[in-house]
């Protein structure tokens, strides 16, 4: 993308309605912008980390086995009546009325939705054990939306459901589910820590929620330091190995992690002084097992291999999308803007142009340009004919990993200058080797 071309509307001065650093640049980089409390619009910059965060999570579910599927974002109440949530969800469900005065609301969650389907269509064990998810749009009309994208009103989530013969089988969806979801945020370049949480209006008994420690974080929580040194890296995972899923949650749940919720100070004071950590956390997932909550009350039942019919285990599993990209900026900034971790980052390279006009310096800009592409990667050209200052601000503050700086004195030694966002270290080399080091 060449940046004279692109829609990239940069802010110079710091928002006054922002309030944590995530939403302050995510306004300042032109990602998003707000329509009503929050309700936001994504901006080509914005939509474009969204969906690389949203392709992450598609990848890492669909290697776990799960099936995606798409359901809408309106729903009848009627459903909801099944359940009983409908009265119980209090004022965080949009309420709507359709023309011929039928009540609608705005998913909140889809738990009655996924159920329904499941009891139109399935009917024998034969068919488990199954999980579908979605990746859709939700409305939770927050008492106090806040902090951008962070806590919005209108918000991107991945949810997930699991359907089971026996809770046993459950329990496997439950870790299968744990374990995707830390290599999904470790390759967001985040650590999100599982800490047992407490099931809210979504019940059920067996809970996680995944916290990113963040000092602006919403949540209170309490953890064993030693947690913070566990990571999945690229270890193999076999997803329909019962014993190696559950080995791994073990290993990540047996510390002592938890959310304000279900602390306990007794427990928190038999840990060795000082590993005893309290923090603040910022929640970008939870699991649930919730058993029968609510395939018993809506009729979704299978028939056993002793002809018996029992309703199936659930359970359901989500996923903050659009909280991600506050999360992951919260963890990985500096002074001067955001720092993309590579996984997510909007564009691969930037490159910048110090004399816009230079024949020879924007021929191999141009060439430039092309290797990078040629080679797989998605670089953004500073051609417009700014300041180097300008140029500079504006790279930094959209956190592009790599920079390359591209002009005439260098040039006359066949010399660019690469230059990394996270470290601030750049290094002079030829066009090609700057190409070529880039991934
Ligand atoms: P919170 O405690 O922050 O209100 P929640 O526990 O109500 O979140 P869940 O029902 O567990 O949310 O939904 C799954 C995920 O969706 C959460 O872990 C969070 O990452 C994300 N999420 C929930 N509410 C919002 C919101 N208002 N804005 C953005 N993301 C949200
Ligand atoms: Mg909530
Ligand atoms: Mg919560
Ligand atoms: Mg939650």
């Amino acid at each position: 993308m060449r940046l004279s071309r692109y829609f990239l509307p940069v802010l110079k001065e710091n928002p006054a309605e922002a309030q944590i650093v995530s939403h302050r640049y995510m306004l300042r980089a032109g990602m998003i912008k707000q329509q009503a409390a929050g309700i936001y619009s994504w901006l080509p910059l914005g939509f474009k980390v969204l969906r690389r965060i949203e392709q992450i999570v598609h990848e890492e579910q669909i290697r776990a086995g799960h099936i995606p599927l798409l359901m809408p974002t309106l729903q009848p109440a009627d459903l909801w009546r099944e359940s009983g949530r409908y009265d119980d969800y209090g004022q965080e469900m949009l309420r709507i009325k359709d023309r011929q005065e039928r009540e609608m609301l705005y998913g909140p969650t889809n738990e009655e939705m996924i159920t329904d389907i499941f009891r139109s269509h399935v009917g024998s064990y034969k068919d488990l054990p199954l999980t579908l998810y979605h990746i859709q749009w939700k409305f939770r009309d927050e008492m106090r939306p806040r902090f951008g994208v962070m806590r919005g009103r209108e918000f991107l989530m991945k949810d997930g459901y699991n359907f089971d013969l026996t809770k046993e089988d459950a329990l496997h969806a439950y870790n299968r589910h744990l374990v995707s979801y830390l290599r999904t945020y470790e390759r967001m370049g985040l650590q999100a820590i599982p800490m047992r949480a407490d099931s809210g209006p979504i019940g059920g008994d067996d809970t996680h929620e995944f916290l990113v420690l963040a000092a602006t974080g919403e949540s209170e929580v309490f953890y064993d330091s030693a947690v913070t040194d566990i990571r999945l890296g690229k270890r193999e995972i076999d997803y329909d190995d019962k014993a190696q899923c559950q080995a791994v949650m073990e290993e990540f749940t047996s510390l002592y992690a938890r959310t304000d919720e279900t602390h306990d100070a007794a427990l928190f004071d038999a840990i060795p002084e000082e590993r005893r950590k309290s923090a603040r956390g910022i929640e970008v997932g939870q699991i649930f097992y919730f058993g029968t909550k609510y395939s018993e009350p809506m009729g979704a039942n299978v028939v056993t291999p002793d002809g018996a019919r029992v309703p199936v285990h659930m359970g359901s599993h989500g996923i903050g999308v659009s909280r991600l990209l506050g999360a992951i900026i919260e963890a990985s900034h500096d002074d001067k803007g955001i720092i993309w971790p590579e996984g997510v980052t909007p564009f691969h390279v930037g490159i910048v142009n110090l004399k816009q006009g230079d024949a020879g310096t924007d021929s191999a800009c141009e060439a430039i340009y092309g290797a990078l592409k040629a080679k797989g990667l998605d670089p953004l050209y500073d051609d417009r004919d700014e300041r180097a200052g300008a140029k500079f601000a504006t790279m930094d503050l959209i956190g592009l990993p790599w920079r390359i700086t591209v002009g005439p004195r260098g040039l006359a030694a066949n010399k660019v200058e690469l230059t990394s966002r996270r470290t601030g270290v750049s290094e002079e080399m030829s066009p090609e080797a700057a190409v070529a080091r880039v991934v």
